[in-house]
């Protein structure tokens, strides 16, 4: 379908939107600092800064505010082409969503009553697709799930060990980041041909960050369980706990519910565990031994992530690496690949340094990979295709 398709991520405080003609992101950008301070930014598909940081309207109070003040501004900047539709980042499509979806009433509403399972992200996530709806009703948009990928999980794999009636009330692994590792199984045949089709294990390790297991571009199984809280450390994320350690901060710390909510998902990660930072820049430029102590444990983690992984897989063809970390942070994949020498993972230090493609040597048994993600790609190309059927 020809035009061009908006892309959308709606979260607590920011909108971040993008334009893509075909493949092709022409304009990206996005308002932040929502009820606080107000940003906003746009770039050139070259990087180019075409509008910002001041607003030329009035601060918006909400997301959804935000993105229906954009929404002429962006088509200004469409050159004559419709803007065929927006595409939208939705964390969570609960269990019978497996491909994204055209927004209706009826699916917004059943969407809606998933918050409880995602609620940090969900009702962000929706708040701006309902606006669009009610006031654009003429703008198609189509709903992006980071869950639908990992449908593909065995029941073995998406199972708790918990008593079965509440499976069945949706309480069960899900997986997140599955916008990204399905832009990564797409772009892998072209970038890493020798392991398309092979047992891949796939790091996106960024501000967030979880481990996916593909085998034939599918994935069999991944880091984030229930919600995105679970697996790696991540920025300010614990990742894997013991449960029990969440009864005994209620039980014997006297927390609150809230308290232990903001501890799990704002407090901890990398950002609990250094007392300095979440951001790996930071950290890695430290000093300062509770910095090099946080990298550690993230390190001996993704390492356990990984052989996890291919234990699930029944072996590993292939390791890559992708988003912030993963595609910036050589001393952090150099660290990784180290920790999994055993697999036979042998690192080339001259490839690493330089970010991109094959980063072990030609000797390697396992070969590792850095493969730049790109879920806007991916929610554009689901966006136009949901639109076309
Ligand atoms: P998000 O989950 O917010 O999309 P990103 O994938 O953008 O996160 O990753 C953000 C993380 O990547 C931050 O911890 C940041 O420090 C890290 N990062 C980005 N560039 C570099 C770099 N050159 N070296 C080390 N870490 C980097």
């Amino acid at each position: 379908m020809a035009g061009v398709v908006g892309v959308v991520n709606a979260g607590s405080s920011s909108l971040k939107f993008s334009l893509f003609d075909g493949d092709h992101c022409f304009l990206d950008g996005q308002v932040d600092g929502i009820g606080v301070r107000v940003g906003f930014r746009a770039k050139d598909a070259a990087g180019a800064v075409v509008a910002g940081p001041d607003l030329s309207w009035p601060a918006p109070k909400s997301p959804a505010e935000a993105l229906m003040t954009l929404l002429p501004w962006l088509r200004e900047r469409l050159e004559g082409r419709p803007l065929t539709g927006l595409g939208h980042r939705v964390v969570h499509g609960g269990a019978t969503h497996e491909r994204p979806e055209r927004v209706t009433p009826a699916l917004l509403e059943e969407l809606g009553r998933l918050s409880p399972l995602a609620p940090l992200h969900q009702p962000h996530n929706l708040a701006p697709i309902r606006t669009a709806l009610e006031n654009a009703p003429g703008l198609p948009q189509v709903a992006c799930f980071d869950t639908a990928f990992h449908h593909t999980m065995p029941p073995v794999v998406q199972a708790y060990a918990i008593p079965s009636r509440l499976a069945a009330k949706g309480i069960r692994r899900y997986g997140f980041h599955g916008l990204s590792y399905e832009y990564i199984a797409s772009a892998l045949p072209k970038a890493a041909p020798g392991i398309a089709e092979g047992r891949v294990v796939v790091a996106h390790l960024g501000n967030g960050a979880s481990l996916c297991g593909l085998r034939a571009g599918r994935s069999i199984a991944t880091t984030m369980g229930f919600s995105a809280l679970d697996g790696l450390p991540m920025g300010t994320r614990c990742g894997e706990l013991d449960p029990a350690v969440v009864l005994h901060l209620l039980n014997q710390e006297g927390m609150t519910i809230s308290e232990v909510e903001d501890l799990l998902y704002r407090r901890s990660g990398m950002l609990g565990l250094s007392g300095i930072s979440s951001d790996f820049r930071g950290l890695l430029a430290s000093r300062e031994p509770a910095a090099r102590f946080a990298i550690e444990v993230f390190i001996h983690r993704v390492a356990r992530g990984i052989g996890s992984l291919a234990a699930a897989l029944g072996g590993l063809d292939g390791l890559v690496f992708t988003a912030g970390v993963g595609e910036n942070a050589a001393p952090v994949r150099a660290m990784v690949c180290e920790a999994c020498a055993w697999l036979g993972i042998e690192l080339d230090p001259e490839a690493n340094a330089s970010h991109a493609g094959r980063i072990t040597t030609a000797g390697s048994r396992i070969p590792a990979h850095v493969v730049p993600t790109n879920e806007n790609l991916m929610i554009a190309r689901h966006t136009r295709a949901a639109l076309s059927a």
